[in-house]
């Protein structure tokens, strides 16, 4: 196209925009960008402007087709279906809305080529270890953004339930301190706008499923993080949220629909059950209100039986694994959307990515009850999840109890043994993200007692049992906090993450002595677990305690690690020749935690109410 005709052409649609600006517009374009190359070829734009329902979109673009405009009961939204063939070219191309032949406004959508690097989207496995941590409460990396003009809340960190400032930038300035400690992957709460008048440091009220917020940073803050962590070998595993949104989402007073939302005649909170959607004798009502129930006045209920919620929601979700180049999600709240969107929702993730990984939150009590979630074929109501992990709230109720407890005939570390004597229940148990605590709960040291010996006991139980582990920021520093005086106890202020905190975590400057011993114990073991194949992939043989003391082995064809966690009070010397079976082969073993050596297998002593990992010698 020529210079002069080009200019003429833009003057053209700059007057014509001018003369209806004050009409019609487009204020969004919902996603904002997409690419080339997906196995999909479909994509859905949701279009939201005054009164952009009475103009006729026009694209013009190799490869790309305008399938089908769908107008909502809604005159400000217009969905465009869109195929965007194999062939198209990566490129920027106008959307013209008209009235008659006059262009009244024109967006710019970007197609981008998609990233094809094999080592993106690989998922996590056995191999790695999760750290959970909170952006608002990690590390205050950059001050200037921790109030934003616009934005309803602002900071306060005398307020446990108000924003502190933690942010992206405080994470990538850490990742040397994660790298060292040993966990291969973050899980990082949401980063996503919550432009909400109080307690939006948590995240999970979205406002803008496209945006992160600014006071945790931008999108390309978010990328910018990822590409840091995949540098040192991190992992990312992003927070979503499927069931709600925050109400001070735009839409919120500008419904595309009145079905848009699940709607009650007054404010009905959901009933928190997700028993019920795997119950063959639950009742509709209970059903009904579990699902269809709000998660709290300020998250509203997104219906998913409308189609175009339900796209805009799986869309949402491959545009950021897409533009992060993510590892995994975890996704929120599990079993309160329908399932059968859930199921739909996790099979165009692995249409596009057949090796991502999403752990949901199937916040259930019984292996049963997370067994129906975790992808299966022998649900008897036919229901396939098709997800691919979950995390084991059974095993953290068991381990809570087990170290608390003296062993007997059904006390102490049977919780343990009972729990996984379940595993017959899961598709396979290894899928499962095993963990000490998470931010809705009591900290794993409160629970310990804070008694060192069971963090310890805890701690190695964890990162050797089958399945995936996790931790939650400050575990390694045995930070405490109680649910019942609030959420906002159990989620405290990193150390070291302010300017002027008297301990910093980082550098382990002002530690107490207990807090020094349970780093370097939890840096050990993790670092250890890196290069272990058997305990990250090996098959999990167990025997039932005896004497106070539960003992299993991790092996592989090649290796093998014997675990011995000694739950009483008095030193136990063990009598080694009833795990023969296992022991065969081997001649002797190397303590991870104390690097002792062992030259025979016939007995070990392990101290009260300690763990014993040993590391089996051909
Ligand atoms: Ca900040």
């Amino acid at each position: 196209m020529s210079g002069v005709r080009f200019f003429i052409i833009a003057l053209v649609i700059t007057l014509a925009i001018q003369v209806q600006a004050k009409k019609t517009r487009v204020d969004r374009i919902d996603p904002p960008g997409w690419w080339t190359g997906m196995r999909n070829p479909d994509l859905q734009l949701m279009v939201y402007g005054k009164d952009i329902a009475e103009t006729t979109p026009d694209i013009s673009y190799n490869g790309v087709t305008l399938k089908k405009v769908i107008k909502m009961e809604n005159p400000n939204y217009l969905f465009l279906n869109l195929t965007i063939s194999p062939e198209t070219k990566p490129g920027n191309f106008e959307i013209y809305f008209k009235k008659g032949k006059k262009i009244v406004d024109a967006y710019t959508y970007v197609l981008s080529s998609r990233n094809k690097d094999p080592e993106l989207h690989q998922g996590f496995d056995g191999s790695d270890v999760i750290y959970l941590l909170m952006p608002d409460r990690f590390a205050n990396g950059d001050n200037e953004n921790d109030d934003v003009k616009g934005m309803l809340e602002e900071a306060n960190r005398k307020n446990s339930l108000s924003r502190h400032g933690g942010d992206i930038k405080g994470i990538s300035d850490h990742l040397d301190y994660l790298e060292n400690l040993g966990v291969t992957a973050l899980w990082i709460n949401p980063l996503l706008e919550n432009n909400m008048s109080e307690q939006s440091y948590h995240g999970y009220a979205i406002t803008d499923c496209y945006k992160v917020d600014p006071r945790f940073g931008t999108n390309e803050d978010y990328k910018q993080l990822v590409k840091d962590a995949h540098k040192k070998g991190l992992k990312i595993i992003m927070d979503m949220v499927a069931n709600h949104c925050g109400t001070g989402y735009y839409w919120n007073d500008d419904l595309p629909a009145k079905d848009w939302y699940n709607q009650w005649p007054e404010f009905t909170r959901t009933n928190y059950r997700g028993i019920v959607q795997s119950d063959p004798n639950a009742s509709n009502a209970d059903y009904d209100k579990m699902v269809k129930g709000w998660f709290d006045v300020t998250m509203a209920d997104l219906n998913q039986h409308n189609p175009y919620v339900a796209e805009f929601i799986i869309q949402n979700t491959i545009w950021w694994i897409e533009y992060l180049g993510l590892d995994g999600i975890r996704q929120d709240t599990y079993p309160y959307p329908y399932k059968d969107f859930m199921a739909t929702w996790m099979q165009r993730i692995l249409e596009e990515y057949p090796d991502f990984n999403v752990v949901g939150e199937v916040w259930l009590n019984y292996p049963s009850l997370v067994a129906y979630w975790l992808d299966n074929e022998s649900n008897n109501d036919g229901y396939r999840s098709y997800l691919t992990n979950v995390f084991d709230f059974p095993l953290m109720y068991a381990l809570n109890k087990a170290f608390n407890e003296e062993d007997g005939w059904d006390r102490g570390t049977l919780a343990l043994y009972e729990t996984l004597a379940q595993d017959f229940l899961y598709s396979n148990p290894m899928n499962l993200v095993v963990f000490t605590d998470n931010h809705d709960g009591d900290r794993f040291y409160t629970k310990m007692q804070e008694d060192i010996r069971k963090f310890k006991l805890g701690m190695a139980f964890i990162m050797t049992v089958r399945g995936i582990p996790q931790i939650y920021y400050g575990g390694e520093l045995l930070m405490t906090g109680s649910e019942h005086e609030g959420h906002g106890y159990i989620r405290k202020d990193f150390p070291g993450g302010w300017p002027g905190d008297k301990v910093n975590a980082f550098t382990q400057e002002g530690f107490s002595g207990e807090q020094l011993d349970a780093f370097n114990y939890t840096r050990r073991l993790l670092n250890w677990r890196k290069t272990n194949e058997a305990v990250q992939f090996g098959e999990f043989t167990h025997y039932i305690p005896e004497s106070g003391v539960y003992v299993y082995f991790r092996h592989t064809d090649d290796e093998a690690v014997m675990v011995l966690l000694n739950n009483s009070e008095k030193e136990q010397k063990v009598d080694l020749s009833r795990y023969s079976i296992n022991l065969k082969g081997y001649k002797g073993g190397k303590s991870v935690l104390t690097r002792a050596i062992f030259d025979n297998l016939d007995y070990l002593t392990v101290p009260a109410k300690s763990p014993m990992i040993v590391e089996l010698v051909k």
